[in-house]
């Protein structure tokens, strides 16, 4: 589990608040994606039934039987396909030119006209069926090549028209055309797709849980923790920045008061920066904040906490007590003094002067730590620069009574 400062917590939160939308919304586009494919796979079953229909009517007709006999065998079909209870069934229809019933899978429809009320009024009521039946009404003969649509997606019921071509003339029968009308109950394509919710509900879980988790890891093991070195790091310098230092400081502090222990803190600041900004530009002036911060780095030792404070000021939380501190700083500031800035070609030098306070002196409140540093950099400025000043008891009592 990454750590995170405070200011990257609220983006961590809304964050988690983002993935939560995401898999919520992932897990139902999955769902709704995979019910419109599983829906339209049933009606296109269906449709396959209503062809198959309209092939074993074809082939009826192509072999030479008597009518009655093509007609114990529509029926015949027509009750398997409702015994195996797949494609809902209703009725399957042979009708000839003249729009009269030649052939049903109701033995009751044979001979009546399509446009009959009786067949009308039954379950059929779908626009491809009303469609037959307004045609046969107008009696036009181009009623016979209607073709419902490959593709239905309806509630209701739903009909697969289709002409069936004529027999073959070699076979001695009169050519004649004929509509096979095959017309289904939409309840069962829905009862079927009822069945198969849970486990489409199941598959959009798993695929919206795998593309959330996916995001998830490449968020928190990836991203979050480049944003959070990001959002600690000076970009100049590369040292920690002021805010994530705050907050570390804090923490060291608090813990270091628990134990007693030792921690001196310090600012410390370029001498005469500006000069060099104004003499040799501000990409040098550049070069020299990150020729400082890689003597801090070099000088200090892992536990002790440096940040880039702010323009050409660095505070230091050292872990040592106020005469390893003074060690710490003279060698810094002599480390600093004898360190050249190389910048095209030249090697400059500079100095900074160092500010530093106690927690022997002044206690472990951050601010006032910052207060007595601050005083003794001021200090150090005004005696001359390229040096370190404290803020000890005694100044500490000029500086409580001042306050
Ligand atoms: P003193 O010895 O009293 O500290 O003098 P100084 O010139 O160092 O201090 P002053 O506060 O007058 O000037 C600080 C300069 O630091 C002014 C500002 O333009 C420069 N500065 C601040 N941040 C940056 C930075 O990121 N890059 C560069 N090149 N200059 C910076
Ligand atoms: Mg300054
Ligand atoms: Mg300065």
């Amino acid at each position: 589990m990454i750590r995170l400062p405070s200011f990257l917590r609220q983006s961590a939160t809304f964050l988690r608040g983002l993935l939560i939308a995401y898999g919520v919304g992932s897990v139902s586009l999955i769902f709704l994606a995979l019910a419109t494919i599983d829906l339209v796979e049933r009606h296109r079953e269906v449709i396959q039934e209503g062809e198959q229909a309209a092939q074993v009517v074809q082939a009826s007709l192509q072999a030479p039987m008597s009518d009655d006999a093509r007609q114990g065998l529509l029926e015949a079909y027509g009750q398997t396909v409702r015994a195996d209870r797949l494609d809902g069934m209703n009725v399957l229809l042979v009708v000839d030119a003249k729009g009269r019933i030649a052939y049903a899978s109701r033995p009751a429809w044979r001979r009546l006209r399509i446009t009959d009320p009786l067949v009308s009024r039954v379950e059929t009521d779908d626009a491809d069926f009303r469609q037959v039946v307004a045609c046969f009404s107008r009696s036009q003969a181009e009623c016979l090549e209607f073709r419902s649509s490959d593709f239905v997606l309806r509630t209701g019921s739903f009909t697969v028209v289709r002409p069936v071509l004529q027999p073959p003339r070699d076979l001695g029968l009169p050519r004649q055309p004929f509509l096979v009308i095959a017309n289904f109950d939409t309840g069962v394509v829905m009862a079927d797709f009822a069945q198969d919710l849970v486990a489409l509900v199941v598959l959009a879980l798993l695929l919206g849980g795998l593309l959330t988790g996916t995001l998830w890891y490449v968020l928190t093991a990836r991203l979050l923790p480049r944003l959070n070195q990001a959002a600690q790091t000076d970009g100049l310098t590369q040292l920690a920045n002021r805010t994530s230092f705050m907050e570390t400081a804090m923490e060291i502090l608090a813990e270091a008061e628990e134990r007693g222990g030792d921690l001196v803190f310090a600012i410390l600041d370029i001498d005469h920066f500006k000069r060099i900004n104004d003499t040799y530009g501000h990409d040098c002036g550049d070069v020299a904040l990150v020729s400082v911060a890689a003597v801090l780095a070099t000088v200090l030792r892992p536990d002790d906490l440096v940040c880039r404070f702010g323009g050409e000021e660095f505070a230091l939380l050292l872990s040592t007590s106020k005469e390893g501190g003074r060690k710490v700083l003279e060698r810094l500031r002599l480390q600093l003094e004898m360190n050249r800035v190389g910048y095209n070609g030249r090697h400059l030098p500079i100095t900074a002067s160092i500010g530093a306070a106690a927690t022997a002196d002044c206690g472990y409140n951050l601010d006032y730590l910052y207060t007595a540093a601050d005083k003794a950099l001021y200090a150090a400025k005004h005696a001359g620069r390229n040096r370190v000043d404290w803020t000890d008891a005694e100044a500490l009592s000029r500086l409580q009574l001042s306050r």
